[in-house]
């Protein structure tokens, strides 16, 4: 038998590292994940303001599999790795590997506040938290509909953090919610969202003209934007903020950065100061050099050694460039230098309208909307395609 690679999670990082390493018919995969499919952040704002139903948003990982004949899915939850042993403790059993990459991304960093607080909280980085907060919503705008008491009562959404994904959600959400009021004004006009962030502007660190142009579609969306302050207390359901203002609210998002995934916690490698895995210039960690980190999980660099953003498609560059050093480290061939670049963001900002920053290059609008959608089609057109495949090949095989 050949090699044994294990790749755990299966999203941007694990599925283009699983991709490339499939070519090679001498090595055995496993891919385990924690769910059967692969969630789409990039367009979890769609499903959170009801743009989208949730099947658009995932890959069946099972099925996807299926194309590869030496990978194998499992659907287990990791517990623990255990690198002296080279075995990944999962919540049955165990699963022992020759080369481990770890693509488990991160979670949602929480606020350290009041247990009943969290019943209020939600990310966006999962399906289920995405579907959890679709739900409140579309329940919390049938309740106005069906009471005049009920419709007159404020209702504050609170969105901490004001980087991509919180502008995203927030710009996602208002429109979702003036769509309703055009149609509804008496039930709505009490709904309000508030984005808090702690720098002077939202975006921070984006090209001015993406600030702007971000700026301007909050405003005309009617978005409150807090600026240069942060929450700094949760009492019952109010916030306090920095800047000694305190807002009521109903419901709190948590977009203001994320940590590590709670399997890494007790994982004794070097990390940084984010819980990032760091990693040598190949992609293995500095401390085992049979693991390999990729993705949100792990502390990327580019060529000039400036730490990367944690993004889909830096987690897709080197999730390949790992599986490219995996297959030179087997065939005892010299390892290359991961190099990857952020081609360009893009930021959805409620309704058909989006701002997009090639570096070279910046517009925004319904243009920009546009491509907006033909990138995530390009990513996903091609995975369900696969899929189909994939599907089809279960269904023929005997039970
Ligand atoms: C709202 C929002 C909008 C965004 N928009 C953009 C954008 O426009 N462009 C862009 O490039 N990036 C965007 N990002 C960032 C991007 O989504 C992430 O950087 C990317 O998902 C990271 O990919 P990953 O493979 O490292 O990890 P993830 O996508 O986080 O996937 C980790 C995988 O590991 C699995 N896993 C985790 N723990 C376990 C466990 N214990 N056991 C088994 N499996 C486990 C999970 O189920 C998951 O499948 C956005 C993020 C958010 C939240």
């Amino acid at each position: 038998m050949g090699h044994h690679i294990v790749i755990l999670g299966g999203s941007y990082g694990g599925i283009a590292a699983m991709r490339r390493l499939s070519k090679h018919p001498e090595i055995q995969i496993t891919l385990i994940d924690q769910h059967p499919y692969h969630f789409l952040q990039t367009e979890g704002y769609e499903l959170i303001s009801s743009n989208t139903s949730f099947d658009e948003t995932i890959v069946s990982l099972p099925a996807l599999c299926a194309n590869y004949d030496n990978v194998t899915f499992k659907h287990r939850t990791v517990r623990a790795i255990d690198p002296k042993k080279k075995v990944i403790l999962l919540n049955d059993g165990e699963e022992s590997y020759d080369i481990l990459v770890i693509a488990v991304g991160s979670v949602t960093k929480r606020f350290d506040c009041d247990e009943t607080v969290y019943n209020y909280s939600s990310g966006a980085k999962s399906l289920r938290g995405a579907v959890k907060l679709n739900q409140f919503f579309q329940h919390e705008l049938y309740k106005r509909l069906e009471s005049d008491k009920k419709a007159k009562e404020n209702f504050n959404i609170i969105i901490g953090g004001a980087g991509l994904s919180g502008v995203e959600i927030a710009a996602g959400m208002q429109y979702f919610f003036n769509r309703y009021y055009r149609s509804n004004a008496l039930s709505c006009a009490t709904l309000h969202i508030h984005l808090i962030a702690s720098r002077e502007t939202i975006l921070n660190g984006m090209h001015p003209k993406i600030i702007k142009v971000a700026t301007q579609r909050l405003k005309k969306l009617r978005v409150k934007v807090h600026t240069e302050c942060r929450i700094s207390a949760i009492e019952n359901h109010e916030v306090l903020l920095t800047n000694d203002s305190r807002i009521p609210f109903d419901f709190m998002i948590f977009a203001g950065g994320t940590t590590t995934a709670p399997c890494l916690e007790d994982l004794n490698v070097e990390k940084n100061q984010k819980g990032q895995i760091l990693v040598t210039p190949y992609l293995y960690s500095t401390s085992y050099h049979e693991i390999f980190a990729i993705g949100d999980n792990a502390a990327l660099i580019d060529k000039k050694g400036k730490p990367l953003p944690p993004t889909a498609q830096t987690a897709i560059q080197s999730g390949e460039y790992a599986a490219s050093n995996i297959i030179r480290t087997l065939k005892n061939r010299p390892l290359k230098k991961a190099d990857m670049k952020i081609k360009g963001i893009a930021i959805a900002l409620g309704g058909k309208y989006a701002a997009i920053d090639l570096g070279h290059i910046r517009f925004y609008g319904y243009t920009a909307y546009l491509i907006k959608k033909l990138i995530e089609r390009l990513y996903k057109w091609p995975l369900w395609w696969l899929v189909s495949k994939g599907f089809r090949k279960i269904e023929t095989c005997p039970i």
